[in-house]
């Protein structure tokens, strides 16, 4: 019989791994694991040991593991037709069910659905499409993009350069030229610079920041500017009270184009159908993945907005097809997949669940860590919470990054047979359960994440 040991010693030896310490990891010192099953909320691995996945995989798994109904719309759909590109016209009927789908879910100003199959690619079909814009409209100059720092946007060369983490930069030589970042959102961690700013002033500010770069860089060359609703990667950073209002009218001011990076907000993670709704954003462009399908197959889209569309369509009357496309893209399995998901999101009311049970979700870790003496703030938004560790909750001094306090806590988390993220920077522990978790399992949640942090402490 094959064990898990088996398997992980197997994988070491072929498998190159995303965001790991290659080396330890192939000399045995880093730990692998190897996943075999999945029901509701939990995930199980080779040994049978169950943990409570309390960060959804990577946000994704909104309608948690092994829903039958998923695997059979994916079945039915291969066993008639699994794939024909999507190319000069071709379609296929989960593909254009799916567009009105999503189109109906975004709401007025959106008008067509580009696919992909991660965010990654999604969000790089959106500086195309950003390029394309302002060459038709004979604005050859106006191409810089504005992304801010802790930004998540994704991992390849154009995309990493929109990320705003020094990890995804450094020795990649990103990021790219005609990419920049401006101030995060972050009221909790500028609070202290910023001494005395109330979150409407902090806005303010960062809006005020926003607009000292473009004036700097010439509004003529900047083209556009992509935020998530909330910061997710990058600290889980719900953004302050009038923030967003105050970054669109700089945008509007300035002619530039607003992409929202709704990869993890979309279609009911923070108790709406679009991060943009609930913050009142009006975008150009939306980018989406991970909750269209719930991981259940890899697909991402690009919704494009009527003011781009109709620069689209007279680029191409005067240039001919546009050139771009992926081969997968508007795949019927995934497209198949993204239907059977959103018709349990709607069935199961778990947008509503994400209001509901995410409120809960926000009650208890405030009674839970609200005054713990390690924990600088808790926070969040629907089913997206975060721990913020300090040494000092007052000063919002942060422990010594060798001190590894958040990877620790998340590796305790971990023997408690509870999966919290540790967040790429800074000592925060994410949490982002699927979207049909109960408050029993939100109290379980809690529960096991108390004694992790008790332990390290
Ligand atoms: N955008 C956001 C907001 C994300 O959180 C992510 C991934 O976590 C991406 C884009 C990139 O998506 P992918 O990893 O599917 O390429």
């Amino acid at each position: 019989m094959t064990t898990h040991q088996d398997l992980i010693d197997r994988d070491r030896k072929v498998t190159f791994h995303a965001s790991t310490h290659l080396r330890d990891f192939a000399n045995g010192d880093a730990a692998g694991r190897v996943i075999t099953g999945g029901k509701g909320i939990n995930i199980i691995d080779k040994d049978g040991r169950e943990f409570i996945d309390g960060f959804a995989g990577l946000y994704c798994v909104n309608i948690g593991y092994g829903r039958t109904e998923v695997a059979e719309a994916i079945y039915q759909q291969a066993l008639e037709m699994a794939y024909y590109h999507t190319y000069v016209g071709h379609s296929n009927e989960p593909q254009i069910a799916l567009s009105e789908k999503i189109l109906e879910l975004a709401g007025p100003g959106m008008s067509k659905v580009y696919y992909g199959l991660g965010g990654s690619d999604a969000n790089e079909t959106q500086l195309k499409l950003v390029r394309y814009y302002n060459n038709v409209l004979g604005r050859p100059q106006k191409k810089k993009v504005i992304s801010r720092q802790r930004g998540y946007h994704g991992s390849g060369l154009a995309t990493g350069s929109l990320t705003g983490l020094k990890a995804f930069h450094d020795q990649f030589d990103l990021p790219m030229a005609g990419i920049l970042h401006t101030e995060a959102p972050y009221y909790y961690h500028r609070a202290a610079e910023q001494q005395g700013m109330s979150e409407r002033e902090f806005s303010a500010w960062c809006a005020g920041k926003l607009e000292e770069m473009i004036l700097a860089e010439g509004p003529d060359t900047v083209a556009a500017f992509i935020g998530e609703p909330v910061l997710g990667t990058g600290g889980i950073v719900p953004p302050p009270e009038g923030y967003w209002e105050a970054i669109q009218a700089v945008l509007d001011k300035y002619d530039i184009l607003l992409i929202a990076d709704e990869v993890v907000c979309g279609f009911g993670r923070i108790g709406a159908d679009f991060g943009s709704h609930k913050y009142g954003i009006k975008p150009d462009l939306i980018t989406v993945a991970k909750g269209l399908t719930s991981a259940y197959q890899p697909l991402s889209g690009v919704i494009v907005g009527d003011r781009v569309w109709k620069v689209l369509e007279q680029g191409t009357g005067e240039l001919g097809p546009i050139g771009h496309g992926w081969t997968y893209s508007g795949h019927a399995l995934g497209c198949a997949a993204a239907l059977a998901n959103l018709a349990i999101i709607e069935r199961e009311k778990l947008t509503q669940n994400a209001v509901d049970t995410g409120g809960y979700l926000q009650q208890r870790m405030q009674q839970a860590f609200g005054n713990h003496p390690i924990v600088g703030e808790a926070r969040g938004v629907g089913m997206l919470a975060a721990l913020e560790f300090s040494v000092d909750p007052e000063s919002r001094c942060h422990f010594d990054p060798s001190l590894k306090v958040g990877p620790r806590i998340a590796a305790a988390a971990m023997e408690e047979n509870l999966i919290a993220r540790a967040m790429p920077q800074g000592d925060i522990l994410g949490f982002a359960p699927p979207l049909i978790a109960t408050r029993d399992d939100i109290d379980e949640i809690v529960a096991r994440t108390e004694r992790a942090v008790n332990k390290v402490t």
